[in-house]
């Protein structure tokens, strides 16, 4: 398998073909972003822990059942992925209220959501990613009705996985994003990433923020709660 051009840089991952048409490489670089873009530093490591830390998630979802992009960690910040159509939203559950629920609806961070609840946004960092529904998606020709509902599926299949496997290790799964993608045989995959730059995980026992919040509200100490939150998981970073 070889490197080849450079397809896309986004504000986080850079991605690059191959020689296999249905396969790219996503490198994960230390840059870390806030406010659509609008703040961006460079954090040390950050590209290695989230690289790893998301290849030892998508496996722990694939285990469960769920198509994910996942095809083999190439480097300490590079992952071989399949190739996929994206679809331009964001799919967010939250299990608890943090960040723009709490903005938008005025309710109490931390309120527990029973159910959880799901929203979609536009990947549109011009626009501030609005929150759009299914309608919007459909009229606009982002996804059919099979495809929405098959992410909606998917997204709380990963609650179930992920919220059983942080609390193990002494985490609140509170919120999270996926992107999901079209592969070439036509079938949603989980395509991105799942790492605490796009979740929020706070300690069960003392509510400490263990994701990005700690960059976007200048808490400091970012990658090293991501690398507390990779050890307690078991994912092998060095
Ligand atoms: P952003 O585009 O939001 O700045 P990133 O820096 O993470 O985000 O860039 C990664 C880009 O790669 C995103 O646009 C994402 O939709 C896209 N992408 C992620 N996984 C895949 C995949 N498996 N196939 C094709 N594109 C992908
Ligand atoms: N999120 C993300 N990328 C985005 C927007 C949100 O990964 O462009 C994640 C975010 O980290 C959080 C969840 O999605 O875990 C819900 O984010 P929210 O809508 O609360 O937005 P924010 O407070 O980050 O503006």
């Amino acid at each position: 398998m070889e490197k080849r051009s450079e397809l896309y840089r986004g504000k986080a991952k850079t991605v690059f073909t191959t020689d296999d048409p249905e396969l790219l490489i996503l490198q994960f670089r230390n840059d870390t972003s806030a406010f659509d873009g609008e703040r961006i530093d460079q954090l040390d490591r950050k590209g290695m822990v989230n690289n790893k830390f998301n290849h030892f998630i998508m496996g722990k979802l694939e285990e469960a059942g769920i198509a994910t992009q996942l095809e083999a960690l190439l480097a300490d910040d590079e992952a071989l992925v399949k190739k996929l159509e994206m679809i331009p939203v964001e799919c967010v559950v939250r299990n608890r209220a943090a960040g723009s629920i709490v903005r938008r609806l005025g309710v109490e961070e931390g309120l527990v959501l029973n159910p959880p609840t799901f929203e979609f946004f536009l990947k549109n960092d011009a626009l501030h990613d609005p929150m759009v529904n299914d309608f919007h998606i459909i009229s606009f020709g982002w996804a059919t009705q099979a495809q929405i509902n098959e992410m909606k599926v998917l997204t709380f299949k990963v609650n179930n996985v992920l919220s059983a496997l942080f609390d193990a290790a002494g985490l609140i799964l509170v919120d999270y994003k996926l992107e999901f993608g079209v592969d070439a045989n036509g079938n949603i995959v989980l395509g991105d990433e799942f790492t605490p730059d796009g979740c929020r995980l706070w300690d069960k026992a003392t509510n400490q923020k263990m994701d990005k919040d700690r960059f976007r509200q200048g808490l400091g100490g970012v990658v090293e709660a991501y690398e507390e939150v990779a050890s307690r998981l078991g994912v092998q970073l060095a």
